[in-house]
């Protein structure tokens, strides 16, 4: 070989060395830039309005964040932003209820079927006088928190903010203006509330009870710590972040399986057609949903569709779980 031969041969190696030695991108980081990349300018859907101050929220604000089931985080875009978790703190008061009470008793006291009503339904209440109301619309919902652990509203409160903290690994605050706002305007959960009382279905005073119920729902998170949660109900109630068991695996089996069946109001049923993943969401733009096994998402974007779940989010889990090949129902036959 004449020299430059040589050369060019050596250089020839070093590129392919150089290439070989690359780092493949990680998968989990390449679905939630994907995801983020896709959806970023899409400009579909409204921003809750029936709670004045969550009209008002930057409906720009777009973040994506995954957290594994070994506590690694891979985020994109406004994961840091806080906005109230809405009816995301159903899935942890369940979790609070189920940790105190047991799987039976919430099935009796409060019931886990789908109603097939909107969200905050009084005709459902009536239908079922009261029962059947599963924990994540709002007459179930507000029956859980009132079931919640403690002989005062302050007691019940301590605990429903203490399993929230223990989900996300922190310290949590509340959004004092969005509690004041849906505070001032919430009559058709007080109405709820009463309707439940009448039924029996109610076990605090409703007007207390629907008070708790409006500050847990006015908790201020951000994405990275709604993927952390998410991703302490992948990891069968341990947070992989904190290494806490946080609620006894057994529950955790009960509360994926409203998500399934409830997690995203009526679209309930679509959602689990389409991406096959627990979930749930809340009006304030949030959607958490969980991998079992394998990791937690959770998307903050606060336009809505027109049964209220965040569109964005809504996509933007869809291409997470669809590249991550996490629904479980989808098994895949022959060679792995
Ligand atoms: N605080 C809201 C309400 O009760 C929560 C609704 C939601 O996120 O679905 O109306």
């Amino acid at each position: 070989m004449t020299r430059s031969r040589i050369a060019a041969f050596l250089l020839a190696a070093a590129v392919a060395t150089a290439a070989v030695a690359a780092p493949a991108p990680n998968p989990y980081q390449a679905a939630v830039d994907g995801a983020w990349e896709r959806y970023r300018t899409l400009d579909e859907g409204k921003n809750a309005d029936y709670i004045p101050a969550l009209a008002k929220v930057d409906s720009k604000l777009f973040g994506v964040a995954l957290v594994t089931i070994d506590g690694k985080s891979f985020n994109k875009g406004d994961v840091e932003a806080r906005f109230s978790i809405q009816s995301i703190s159903k899935v942890f008061t369940l979790a609070s209820v189920l940790e105190t009470y047991g799987a039976q008793a919430v099935l009796e006291k409060l019931g886990v079927d789908a109603t097939g009503q909107v969200f905050n339904s009084i005709v459902a209440i009536e239908q079922m006088k009261g029962k059947e109301m599963n924990p994540f619309v709002n007459p179930g919902a507000i029956a859980a928190t009132s079931l919640v652990e403690g002989a005062t509203a302050e007691e019940k409160w301590a605990r429903i903010v203490a399993i929230h903290e223990a989900f996300a690994g922190r310290k949590l605050d509340i959004d004092e203006e969005v509690y004041r706002s849906e505070a001032a305007t919430n009559d058709r959960n007080q109405a709820i509330a009463k309707l439940m009382r009448a039924y029996g279905r109610l076990y605090f005073d409703p007007a207390a009870s629907t008070d708790v119920y409006t500050r847990q729902c006015s908790i201020s998170v951000n994405a990275s710590d709604l993927a952390v949660m998410a991703a302490t109900l992948a990891n069968g109630g341990r947070n992989p972040v904190t290494g806490k068991q946080v609620i006894a695996s057994a529950n955790v089996s009960r509360i994926l399986a409203v998500m399934a069946t409830a997690g995203l109001y009526d679209d309930s049923g679509i959602w689990l057609y389409e991406v096959g993943l627990p979930a749930k969401s809340g009006v304030g733009g949030g959607i958490i949903a969980v991998a079992p096994g394998r990791f937690g998402i959770a998307v903050f974007s606060p336009p809505l569709d027109a049964a209220g779940n965040s569109v964005r989010a809504q996509k933007a889990i869809r291409d997470i779980s669809a590249a991550l090949r996490a629904n479980p129902y989808d098994v895949k036959v022959g060679k792995p």
